[in-house]
């Protein structure tokens, strides 16, 4: 197996994030679930958040459970993704609570209970105007009702989530509403649920400005571990660290060529027609990624005087022409990362992911 390319997670950086967050979090009474989707579910860093004090690990795919729930198997493992109904049988067996928005799914997951004679616990998911999943507010007295015929499944509590999809900001308003619709959910089936989840990485503005409202309780967190970024509101959380791992990849040609392709031109790899513009002679390098492993709008280099020209599924092409430092045949060159980017790399069969 090729060595690089190699994403490189700086072990005591996340250490360092996961320290803080889940301290803040503890000062705003905010039980975190650890979200580990941005690295598929990688052990190493579900075992960092667990040292940390992470209470809870929650993925959004199945298979990441499976593996976790393996490693650490008295750990509380959430699927976070609403699931599917053909992935009910191993829900049950590996998860111990998920997300739900749709009320079909209720009597389904209670029946797999009965078969395996296992509880399950579930939080109602709902949409404050993110328009992913979650179900409107007319829909929450049929979901309870559905709720209340079930045996095995049981409501713990309610959850939002935010960013993703519309890029609605989780402003304290929307959370005051889950609040609200929480308390009409508990009011309806008759006790108190324990969970108000609020979001993931971008509520964590709210404890840093004191606006939480009363009650919000839990939060789902994964991209603020990992880069100490929050997408969503656009900003480096200044009290993490946003150094916390790079792309190593190898020099495999470099050389000068026009910057302009000469001959008839067509399409692309991927069906585009290129466009370029005229530098003249630039000295150009080829770094082995390409965009099989790699969602290449999201990395910048790190040495100065380097650009991204673009990519095909297995070459990066960069002007390395002003580039401050020499360059030679073989050179690892070393990138930051966004989550898209990180994510993409972290599925990658042919990208080494390694703790430093
Ligand atoms: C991905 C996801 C999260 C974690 O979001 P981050 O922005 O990475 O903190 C939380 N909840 C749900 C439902 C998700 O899909």
């Amino acid at each position: 197996m090729s060595q690089w390319p190699m994403l490189k997670i700086k072990r005591d950086k996340i250490s360092f994030n996961a320290d803080r967050i889940i301290q803040k979090c503890r000062e705003n009474k905010i039980t975190v679930a650890g979200v580990t989707k941005g690295l598929s579910g990688h052990p190493e860093f579900a075992e960092i958040l667990l040292n940390a004090g992470c209470g809870w690990l929650a993925d959004s795919r199945m298979d990441n459970i499976f593996h976790l729930r393996k490693l650490f198997p008295g750990i509380p493992m959430m699927l976070i993704r609403i699931p599917m109904k053909s992935e009910i049988s191993s829900l049950v067996e590996y998860a111990d609570s998920s997300l739900v928005s749709m009320k079909e799914i209720l009597p389904l997951i209670d029946q797999e209970c009965i078969y395996r004679k296992k509880t399950h616990e579930i939080m109602m998911m709902v949409d404050l105007g993110d328009l992913r999943e979650g179900l409107m507010e007319e829909e929450i007295s049929a979901f309870t009702r559905s709720l209340k015929k079930c045996s095995y499944v049981k409501c713990t509590g309610i959850a939002v989530n935010f960013g993703c999809f519309g890029g609605v900001i989780p402003t304290c308003d929307k959370l005051v509403q889950l609040k609200n619709w929480g308390e009409q959910l508990s009011s309806e089936l008759g006790y108190e649920i324990s969970w108000y989840s609020g979001g993931g990485t971008s509520t964590l503005i709210r404890t840093e400005d004191g606006s939480l409202p009363q009650g919000v309780n839990h939060l789902r967190i994964g991209e603020a571990f990992l880069l100490g970024t929050d997408c969503t509101g656009q900003r480096n959380i200044p009290y993490l660290s946003q150094d916390t791992m790079t792309l190593e990849c190898e020099i495999i040609e470099i050389r000068t060529k026009p910057s302009l392709p000469f001959g008839t031109i067509g399409a692309d790899a991927f069906g585009n027609i290129p466009f370029f513009s005229d530098r003249g002679i630039r000295q150009r390098a080829i770094v082995a990624v390409g965009k099989q492993d790699l969602r290449i709008e999201g990395i910048e280099p790190i040495q100065k005087g380097i650009e991204v020209l673009g990519a095909s599924s297995d070459h990066l092409i960069l002007d390395v022409q002003d580039s401050e430092e020499p360059i030679s045949f073989g050179d690892k060159l070393e990138f930051r990362l966004n989550y898209g980017s990180m994510l993409s790399l972290s599925t990658s069969a042919y990208v080494n992911v390694k703790f430093i």
